[in-house]
């Protein structure tokens, strides 16, 4: 049994708490390593230090700064597939679907090896008599980034990144469930010349959170999980004075048209409704087809493709189309959520319950599921399932499908697919959702852009990377400044124009 411990000062450390939590295997359902937990003297020491460390690195120049970002991709690309497999080994996704996980998180990466562009100021010259006025970009201080256990390359390379070439320092406490990628790119950030205690990864639970939201010296948290953590972490950390930007759950809807390829609708949601056993905030876990017809289509071609999906460990190579969910109680709970579709009325058209892999019965498997005929008051169309459950909810027009997106508390992404520009314009533009596809399923933005949902998926302000990011991770300060050539006025009490 391994024991993983923190990252502090450039070193693993033990954990002293004497706190640990279980780390599975998911495919095999074995327990793989104890992960401590750190206590409140733990995280506020990692603070200190951090505190220390980062004076030195908010002075060395921004381009200094984004060679050590420069490093770490070319370190990310030659360790592909060792974080590949680390990723797999606690998540259960399969190895395609782990380097995604790893170059979405690299693509954040090679935005901040161009930082200094990011991080320049505005500047006016002449804005009274010898007056010029310019504005600099400073880091915070000492950030924190509380990551979820879904991406566990991805979305701490979306903190690291972003605060980091911007001169902070950061805390990182990633899930409990998956810690080890964390640790690593920590390892690998050291090796690309980043300095010691600039990044702390302190291991822990809700404990090591609270610590994080009440110590004084943490100026921001940038936190992704659930929607319940998400708007109880930015209530914490507003009411201690922190800027915190907290990304939540999500239930994401796909309209169909009946013009679209039904062929390539059905493709789409099947990749992003079982795509990493629907553990992706991003998943689409909701199909509404606009009309009888479409809707009778678009499950016949649903079904075959559902029943071809292959699932397993990820260890049994290329073929698997998807893995096991993250725990036994995850697999309980959507296990039960399908039971009360079934009791609540639905047309279970697929059940994924009985699914046993041979030689890996103890795996936290779940099969594909598709439920027709959802209604809105059912519980598997109000709760994020995050697990392979696709629900149709039909609808007789696209006004009808629209509101449906709109009247629902989330508002991470959705999408639509129909071979109609004015359609797909209509929705873009009315829809109250972050990130929008047209015939295109799981829209996230590319690295240059931003990424970030609506509604209950988001509390607080600015988005996950791209230059909000960068707005997010530095204060601005603006400075007026004269030099005098030689005609000097009184001085003036008056609060006036400056001409
Ligand atoms: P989670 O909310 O259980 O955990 C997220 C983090 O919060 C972890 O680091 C965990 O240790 C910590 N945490 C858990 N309970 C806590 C508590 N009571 N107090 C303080 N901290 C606590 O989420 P998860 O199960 O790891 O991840 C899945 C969720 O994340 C899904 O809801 C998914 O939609 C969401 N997610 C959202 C995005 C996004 O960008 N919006 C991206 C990925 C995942």
């Amino acid at each position: 049994m391994t024991d993983i411990g923190h990252w502090i000062n450039g070193k693993l450390v033990p954990g002293t708490s004497g706190r640990f939590t279980e780390v599975f295997n998911p495919a095999t359902g074995e327990v793989q390593a104890r992960v401590a937990l750190a206590t409140v003297a733990e995280l506020n020491a990692a603070v200190a230090d951090a505190a220390k460390a980062q004076v030195k690195w908010a002075a060395t120049n921004p381009q200094r700064r984004a060679r050590v970002m420069m490093a770490f991709g070319a370190l990310i690309n030659k360790n592909m597939e060792k974080l590949a497999e680390m990723v797999s080994r606690e998540h259960g996704k399969t190895i395609p679907d782990a380097r995604g996980d790893v170059q979405r998180g690299l693509e954040v990466i090679e935005v901040c090896m161009g930082a200094p562009a990011l991080l320049k100021g505005e500047a006016t010259d002449n804005a009274g008599p010898g007056i010029d006025i310019y504005s600099m970009r400073q880091a915070l201080g000492v950030v924190a980034g509380i990551t979820p256990f879904n991406f566990p390359a991805m979305i701490p390379l979306w903190k690291m990144g972003p605060a980091l070439s911007s001169g902070n320092a950061m805390i990182l406490k990633p899930s409990e469930r998956t810690p080890s990628t964390s640790i690593f790119l920590a390892q690998l950030l050291q090796e690309a010349g980043l300095p010691d205690g600039v990044l702390q990864v302190v291991n822990g639970d809700k404990e090591t959170v609270d610590a994080i939201l009440d110590n004084e010296t943490i100026q921001a948290v940038g936190f992704v999980g659930s929607t319940p953590i998400a708007q109880y972490i930015y209530g914490r950390a507003a009411a201690n004075g922190k800027r915190a930007q907290c990304f939540g759950g999500a239930k994401n809807h796909m309209i169909i048209m009946p013009d679209a390829d039904l062929d390539k609708a059905a493709d789409a949601l099947v990749g992003a409704g079982y795509g990493a056993a629907g553990e992706r905030c991003m998943a689409i876990s909701v199909a509404v087809p606009v009309g009888e017809k479409t809707a009778d289509a678009l499950v016949a071609k649903l079904l075959p493709r559902i029943e071809k999906l292959k699932v397993g460990p990820y260890t049994a190579g290329e073929d698997v189309d998807f893995g096991p969910v993250i725990t036994k109680a995850s697999a309980d709970r959507i296990k039960g959520l399908i039971a009360s579709g079934v009791e609540q009325g639905a047309d279970l058209v697929v059940d994924g319950r009985n699914i046993s892999i041979q030689g890996y019965e103890k795996g936290f498997y779940v099969g594909p599921s598709l439920f027709d005929r959802v209604e809105t008051n059912m519980e598997i169309y109000k709760q994020e399932i995050f697990g392979p459950v696709l629900s149709v909810v039909r609808r007789g027009t696209y006004e009808e499908a629209l509101s449906l997106v709109i009247d629902n508390e989330y508002g991470n992404g959705t999408a639509i697919f129909t071979a109609d520009g004015d359609t797909a314009r209509d929705f873009a533009s009315r829809v109250n959702v972050g990130m929008v596809g047209i015939n295109f399923p799981i829209p996230v933005p590319l690295s240059y852009y931003t990424f970030g949902g609506w509604k209950k998926s988001a509390f607080g302000d600015l988005n996950q990377y791209g230059p909000d990011a960068f707005r997010f991770y530095t204060k601005t300060k603006t400075v007026t400044a004269r030099w005098f050539s030689g005609i000097k006025e009184g001085a003036s009490l008056n609060f006036k124009a400056l001409d």
